[in-house]
């Protein structure tokens, strides 16, 4: 794999350094492309960093992430639902085709995940249009179910489909306004994967392609996600089947891993990053 044709999730470096610093660092190991964090754009005007990102020579795969959807009173769910035109304002800014969205799940101590569920399809509903008319895509991000409590009530690729067709009854267009993104650590264990991924493709809603490993043992839920190669995941069957879902966008490199690559110095991890992207995707 050519590596121009992957980018690095500022998550990856585990935001030790200024957005500047990591624009330069990607660019000099020889990505085509980096997906910033709102975090990383604080303090700065994201149309100062999408001048950096562009004068690096560098694409932005994408943009992350929401505010969470899901929330007790209406008042709260209204002010996330805000909050996130905002960030789909930012992602414009900065020149990102998708907005990652991760929707949230149970909040405070509900148990209505039906409940949680149906505001997401509110707030993802609500926003659609603000999105559409920046040219933004709401790219819906399944995470493992193991995240449906505190991060993501929506786990596989077939419900998040199901809701892309709900929000664009119509089917998507060339670039769609709902899509999803395949992350191989949250989607590599499900028994539909492969035929949903083909859905995916045929109806064109492939924002993203997410690539890390899955570790055994896995340390930690959240924080130990593992470089490509080390763990159990047959990355080259699910990047196979992106690409003949006609998914030509970037491969992005997402590894959360606090114990162990966030420990590295940047210049390994890029190194590693470019070294296993190409011997074991
Ligand atoms: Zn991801």
């Amino acid at each position: 794999m050519h590596l121009h044709t992957c980018s690095i999730n500022t998550a990856t470096l585990g935001h030790r350094r200024p957005i500047e610093a990591v624009i330069e660092a990607v660019a000099r190991h020889g990505f085509g492309g980096i997906a910033p964090w709102r975090r990383d754009l604080e303090g700065r005007s994201p149309k100062m960093v999408a001048r950096r990102i562009l004068d690096a020579g560098l694409g932005v795969s994408s943009f992350c992430r929401s505010t969470y959807l899901p929330a007790e009173s209406a008042t709260a769910f209204e002010r996330n639902v805000e909050d996130n035109r905002r960030a789909i304002e930012a992602a414009a800014d900065l020149g990102a085709m998708s907005f990652v969205m991760v929707v949230g799940g149970l909040p405070g101590s509900s148990k209505d995940l039906a409940g949680a569920r149906q505001q997401v399809e509110e707030g993802c509903a609500a926003l659609l249009e603000h999105a559409r008319s920046l040219g933004v895509a709401l790219a819906l991000e399944p995470l493992h179910p193991m995240c449906a409590a505190d991060r993501s009530c929506l786990s596989t690729l077939e419900q998040a489909l199901d809701l892309c067709a709900r929000l664009e009854p119509d089917g998507a267009a060339a670039a769609p306004a709902a899509g999803v993104i395949v992350d191989v650590y949250h989607c590599w264990w499900d028994p539909k994967v492969l035929e949903q991924i083909a859905r995916a493709g045929r109806a064109r809603r492939i924002v993203g392609f997410h690539v890390s490993d899955w570790l055994v043992p896995t340390r930690d839920l959240l924080m130990d996600r593992g470089m490509m190669g080390d763990g159990v995941i047959d990355l080259p069957l699910l990047r196979g089947a992106v690409e003949r879902a006609n998914y030509n966008g970037l491969v992005e490199i997402e590894i959360f891993s606090a114990g162990n690559w966030w420990t590295r110095p940047e210049d390994e991890v890029l190194a590693t990053c470019a070294a296993r992207m190409q011997s074991c995707c």
